[in-house]
């Protein structure tokens, strides 16, 4: 149980902060929808594998039967090696996430990253959170605590750090997540002593 898996709708980031944290070169900003495979890398400054599924939600030029085959497949994996992950990161947009979610929230329509969260944390992996491109939100208090009340964490948001990670993937500010994780894996480590 090595093994650090990497999930989020498609454009929020995902490829940028995995080069970021592997060193692998990925495909950014490449056609989406493309990649159907989870691909495995070494996580270099740690001794984990990282898995990089494939962006899921909304894609422009992508059919909604090809969007929902491919959540479909995340979710077959994530049920399938759910015991093999020591935590599982849900990159989101921190300057759209939350207009998304409120878009898609209905009577009966539960939006991704909300259905997303949720199963993971009902699989039983420790799941953090990884708000990315917080250099373009200015609120950045109140983003985030309404993420967290979106996300059922009860605001306000600094109580929720292992859980919720602000970053900014592209300048290669990570901090966030690397302490959220760390608390995650270190727990763990315990756990099995
Ligand atoms: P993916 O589809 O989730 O893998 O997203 P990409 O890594 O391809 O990034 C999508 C777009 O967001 C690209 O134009 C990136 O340069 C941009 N991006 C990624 N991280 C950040 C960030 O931290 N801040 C800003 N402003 N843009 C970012």
């Amino acid at each position: 149980a090595h093994e650090v898996v990497f999930v989020g709708r498609s454009n929020v980031g995902k490829s940028t902060l995995l080069r970021e944290i592997t060193g692998h070169s990925f495909d950014t900003g490449g056609k989406p929808g493309v990649t159907r495979e989870p691909n495995h890398y070494d996580w270099s400054a740690h001794d984990f594998v990282v898995t990089d599924l494939p962006g899921f939600g909304f894609m422009s030029g992508v059919e909604a039967d090809r969007r929902e085959a491919i959540k479909d497949d995340i979710v077959a994996y994530l049920e399938e090696y759910a015991d093999n992950f020591l935590a599982a990161v849900l990159v989101v947009d921190g300057k759209s996430a939350v207009d998304i979610i409120d878009r898609h929230t209905t009577e009966d329509e539960i939006p991704y990253d909300v259905e997303m969260f949720h199963f993971l944390r009902e699989l039983g992996v420790p799941t953090v959170v990884a708000v990315n491109k917080m250099d373009k939100v200015d609120d950045r208090d109140e983003r985030l605590d309404d993420l967290c009340d979106r996300l059922g964490l009860y605001p306000p948001w600094q109580q929720w750090q292992d859980v919720v990670a602000p970053i900014t993937a592209k300048q290669g500010r990570i901090e966030a997540l690397n302490e959220a994780l760390r608390d995650h894996l270190h727990a763990q480590n315990h756990d099995e002593l």
